[in-house]
């Protein structure tokens, strides 16, 4: 008999194929991303801080080859009158669970906490707990009580407490019946060899990335109706019913907004949209000398420095072009490689890079004003220098998401997206070591806290360029039409 573990009860609860292919067709799985990594490993933390938090207590290490042996070292325990164990673990009937905190209370029931990396206790929570009560209960222990340890996002690093609890019993203790039905409908699933016949949909990204997109979406046509942005589930839904499942074959376009009516001219057209008049007036209002600029951040679960809140986004690099006023392309750049905070320093960099007058364009600038709004609050002797450096600030993501609409994009207004279509090969990031925001950050991490080879920071520095650059780029393409 296959054992169905908590993550795989959560994977057949999200979409019982997800879990089929799991436990029949584990090589059709998309491999985890450094971002996913790395998101595991703030996990870990936040696990290992919560332990401390609520104290002494007996700790079951497990040995995945040898689960056994944390089912029976858990049972000693209980058996031994623990008042608290962490990774608890508990097995019946071929399902199993290894509860975060288990604690026993005055009366003989147990509290069963869930620790969670979020900022809040979530809905799906509830049936995460509810699975692993059942098991509880099935061995023999009554839970009277569940939570979810949390982050604080509002506590400052480090005056403040990190964690807090949040109680869902009644939630947890409503859910159980279904939750038991499901496991056992879900257990019934697996055992056959026949692939469940779902369709792919939203379930596929909630509550969860589900990791075998690339399989299951894989003919799904470049034009499907969910490329249209921000089309409500309501509009695709009348799509569909009408049997358009792709933009080309999309006849009435009334009741789609202006913006997904210029995504459907150019896919069906197979040519841009432009709007020469809105990219005129954007062109027109450019002042030199111009720059180019572009944040890396990271935003670690529990804060590295003085002052930081769980996740806030802390720059740790940036990249800058300038362009003259009569032309001519320079750049600067800043990467910080120690461990201390690397705002102070970057601030500075930063003054000096920008100088005192011209538009500075970013993608999707509202990140940029965001970082720089913050750095203002925390630096207030340079708070006038940072605000007026995102008042300079000018977005070129608007003209590619409103007024240029290459159909090879499909709807996407990423640089990545915009970069290729338009400037083709020139724009690739797969030649780059590091071809993303939050394989940055993770190198990033890797290098600075982890002993990661020397050779990440040229990758660093490759990808924050390319990000700058391309702008650059882009710019000249509209201004050369
Ligand atoms: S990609 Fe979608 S349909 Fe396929 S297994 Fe995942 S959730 Fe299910």
């Amino acid at each position: 008999m296959r054992t169905i573990s908590k993550s795989k009860f959560m994977s057949g609860r999200q979409c019982p194929k997800r879990l089929w292919q799991e436990i029949h067709h584990p090589e059709r799985a998309d491999e985890y991303g450094a971002g996913t990594e790395f998101t595991f490993f703030q996990g870990h933390e936040v696990g290992a801080l919560a332990q401390q938090w609520r104290g002494k207590g007996i700790l079951i290490e497990l040995d995945r080859r040898n689960i056994a042996k944390a089912i029976s070292e858990t049972q000693e325990a209980l058996a031994g009158g623990a008042k608290r164990i962490y990774e608890a673990a508990f097995e019946h009937n071929g399902f199993l669970a290894l509860a975060d905190i288990v604690e026993r209370k005055r009366d003989g029931s147990w509290r069963l906490i869930e620790v969670k990396a979020t900022t809040s206790a979530k809905d799906i929570h509830v049936p995460d707990l509810a699975f692993q009560a059942w098991l509880m209960e099935q061995n023999g222990l009554s839970v009277s009580e569940t939570a979810v340890v949390h982050l604080n996002n509002q506590a400052i690093w480090p005056k403040d407490e990190l964690l807090t609890m949040s109680g869902n019993t009644s939630e947890v203790l409503a859910a159980m019946p279904e939750v038991v039905k499901l496991a056992k409908r879900l257990s019934k699933m697996i055992a056959s060899t026949t692939e469940p016949d779902i369709e792919i949909g939203g379930q596929c990204n909630d509550p969860y990335v589900c990791n075998f997109q690339s399989h299951c979406w894989k003919d799904v046509p470049a034009d499907h109706i969910g490329v249209l942005p921000r089309l409500s589930e309501k509009k695709a839904g009348e799509l569909l019913g009408r049997g358009w499942t792709r933009v080309a074959q999309i006849e009435d376009v009334s009741m789609l907004s202006v913006c997904q009516r210029r995504w459907v001219s150019a896919l069906k057209s197979g040519k841009p949209y432009v709007d020469e008049a809105a990219i005129h007036n954007w062109l027109s209002a450019v002042k030199y000398p111009l720059y180019s600029l572009d944040f890396e951040t990271v935003s670690y679960a529990i804060p590295r420095w003085k002052g930081v809140r769980p996740y806030q986004q802390v720059p740790f690099q940036f990249s800058c072009h300038r362009i003259g006023p009569r032309g001519g392309l320079s750049h600067q750049e800043y990467l910080h490689l120690s461990q201390d905070d690397p705002r102070a320093a970057l601030v500075d960099t930063l003054i000096a890079a920008t100088g005192d007058s011209g538009s500075i364009m970013a993608w999707n600038a509202g990140f940029e004003r965001r970082v720089i709004t913050e750095l203002a609050d925390l630096f207030p002797r340079k708070r006038a220098a940072l605000l007026a450096i995102a008042d300079r600030l000018i977005d070129l993501m608007d003209v590619f998401r409103s007024w240029y609409l290459h159909p090879q994009c499909y709807g996407s207004a990423s640089i990545k997206a915009v970069g290729k279509a338009v400037l083709g090969s020139e724009a690739d990031y797969s030649a780059l070591e590091i071809g993303g925001g939050e394989e940055a950050y993770a190198a990033w991490h890797q290098r600075v806290f982890a002993g990661g080879p020397v050779e990440i920071e040229k990758a660093l520095r490759e990808y924050c360029q390319q990000d700058t650059l391309l702008p650059v780029k882009l710019l000249e393409f509209l201004q050369q039409r």
